[in-house]
């Protein structure tokens, strides 16, 4: 593997070994099976297996699943797949909810030492004491309550004998800290709901800040790499991993977040996409979601390198989605078999040609590897050619096909429209031309030069087959803001905003025709259609008669590396 971009935490764990600071390396893939993942989940993969793996260290898959309204097994089942997908092995596979009993253990000890207190103020009292960057909060009234209360009503409210929100635990920190993390920050909430691990063991639930480090200090987590926005927090980590007496001291280190430029980057955003049917399902080829990007054929390779390229540092910068693009084609230059397909059809028919008559003609598979051989392709008197490979009216420097000009069919052989037959509206419907027998490619015939070569497929072997283009799914190239942390009670309301700049034309389906030897594609099966680009066999969609092809990239790009 590459490990050759810049990237500070490397030195940060290299000065901890050197130092003897630490002595091994664990590092852990954290998400929330609250929806799939995404290419910033990605990011967050790479660097942590990456680093891991540099320095001999192990790496855990964790869910974080500590809020049961959001988490689903169906995500945890999706998230390991996409993992594994993009080629990496877990070491141990752990749930937070797992550590449920010790995590409230550890609120005990908390309570017992005076360092935690079950508060009664509501949700917006709370916020409201918690006082601002420029004025300190205010104590709770219930702040001061004696060690033998709290405990008593912190067991109560495990018991269930509070409703929801009525009361919570808080850590006795400093409120008029200028770090407002710091100021008694809600530690566990009452939530009566089915867990999806634990089920309806537990009615109360620890918040993310306190259960984040805790679970980094049980699994001995060396280096807990998480993104920015979790940058104030860092002391409120440090706090409780010391108060709470964890034996195990996990440093949390920050970096930037990955944000693509028309992309979507939350789940939350890319759930409601799903929720309000606007694409089919978390893997619709469109979504920035690994299953999407999978299901439209970009690789691990491909996704893998273009992680890797986008460095690691604190700053969050937006990355042109081109970029991706210029790795995938980087990737499947060498693997994808060349092949040709109508996206637009167009009939022609070879008036010189015999009836009846199909010579096979050989093709190589792909020109930058020989080593893929050659296919087999028939022609005959009737084809198909794209649509927009005609005019009968060209501008200058058309070099296709028009009316008594002459072009290149390649692997095949120099045709000449001769004449052009219309419907009764004057749509173009049928192209007639004659072919040159002495100009069959391979042939070595040096006669006369055509700077047109089109593609094309024989007619009556044909097979149909669907092919579907996208553009990005949203228009404003503005990267997202950035995600509220994880600490607050409730959910803002979604805003409908983002929503406005879907792209209605994200999506088109053509229906044409491949070539006859395409028949027995398999799922996932990456081509690059020559004049056209790459496409995958849609996993999802294609069945033996209905064969769909996703556009991964077209064959050109501005974009340089
Ligand atoms: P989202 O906002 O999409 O829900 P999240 O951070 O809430 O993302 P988690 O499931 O908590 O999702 O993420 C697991 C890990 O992936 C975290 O360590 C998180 O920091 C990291 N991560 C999430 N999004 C990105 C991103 N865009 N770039 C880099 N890392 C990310
Ligand atoms: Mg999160
Ligand atoms: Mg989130």
């Amino acid at each position: 593997m590459e490990h050759n971009s810049s990237n500070f935490i490397r030195n940060i764990i290299k000065e901890d070994l050197e130092s003897g600071k630490r002595n091994h390396v664990i590092t852990r893939f954290p998400p929330e099976p609250n929806g799939y993942l995404h290419i910033g989940h990605a990011k967050s993969i790479v660097i942590n297996f990456d680093l891991a793996d540099e320095f001999k260290g192990k790496t855990n898959l964790r869910f974080d699943d500590t809020n049961p309204l959001k988490e689903d097994s169906e995500y945890v089942h999706a998230i390991k797949e996409d993992v594994q997908w993009l080629g990496y092995d877990w070491d141990g596979l752990f749930f937070a909810s797992d550590y449920f009993q010790e995590m409230y253990e550890r609120a005990v000890l908390l309570i017992n030492k005076g360092k935690a207190y079950v508060d009664d103020l509501s949700p917006d009292e709370i916020r409201a004491y918690r006082g601002t960057l420029t004025e300190p909060g205010k104590d709770s009234p219930y702040r001061e309550r004696t060690i033998e209360e709290n405990l008593e009503l912190f067991e109560r409210m495990r018991k269930g004998e509070f409703g929801n929100g009525e009361k919570v635990l808080r850590a006795k920190i400093d409120m008029s800290s200028p770090n407002i993390n710091l100021r008694d920050p809600v530690i566990y909430r009452i939530s009566h709901a089915t867990h999806h691990n634990t089920g309806d063991n537990w009615c109360i639930y620890p918040m993310y800040a306190f259960a984040h480090p805790l679970e980094d200090a049980i699994e001995d987590v060396t280096h807990s790499i998480c993104t920015t926005e979790f940058e104030d927090q860092r002391p409120l980590y440090n706090w409780i991993v010391e108060e709470c007496e964890m034996t195990s001291t996990p440093q949390q280190i920050e970096f930037g977040r990955l944000n693509i430029t028309n992309a979507v980057m939350s789940k939350r955003k890319l759930k409601q996409l799903v929720d309000e049917g606007l694409v089919d399902g978390w893997d619709d080829p469109r979504m920035p979601t690994i299953s999407g990007l999978r299901r439209r054929g970009y690789t691990p390779e491909a996704i893998r390198a273009f992680v890797r390229e986008t460095g690691v540092s604190k700053g969050s910068g937006t990355v042109d989605s081109q970029m991706l693009d210029f790795f995938v084609r980087e990737d499947l230059k060498m693997k994808a078999p060349r092949t040709m397909g109508i996206l637009r059809p167009l009939k022609v028919v070879i008036t010189n040609y015999p009836e009846g008559q199909v010579e096979m003609l050989d093709a190589e598979v792909n020109p930058e590897n020989p080593e893929m051989g050659t296919r087999q392709i028939p022609f005959s008197r009737e084809l198909y050619i794209e649509q927009e490979d005609f005019m009968e009216d060209p501008p200058k420097k058309y070099f296709r096909l028009f009316p008594g000009n002459e072009v290149r069919l390649k692997h095949a052989y120099f045709i000449k429209c001769e004449d052009v037959i219309k419907d009764e509206d004057g749509n173009v419907v049928e192209i007639h031309c004659t072919y040159d027998p002495e100009t069959k490619s391979g042939s070595g015939f040096t006669g006369r030069k055509v700077k047109g070569t089109l593609h094309w497929v024989e007619a009556t072997q044909a097979v149909p087959a669907e092919f579907r283009l996208y553009e990005p799914l949203l228009l404003n190239e503005e990267p997202e803001e950035l995600e509220e942390s994880a600490e607050t009670e409730t959910e803002p309301e979604v805003e409908k905003t983002f929503l406005d700049h879907v792209n209605p034309n994200s999506l088109q389906a053509l229906k044409g025709f491949v070539e006859p030897n395409m028949k027995e594609v398999a799922s996932q099966e990456k081509f690059q259609f020559f004049r056209h680009g790459y496409f995958n066999v849609d996993p999802k969609d294609t069945t033996t008669d209905n064969l769909v092809f996703n556009l991964i990239v077209s064959l050109k790009s501005s974009f340089k590396l």
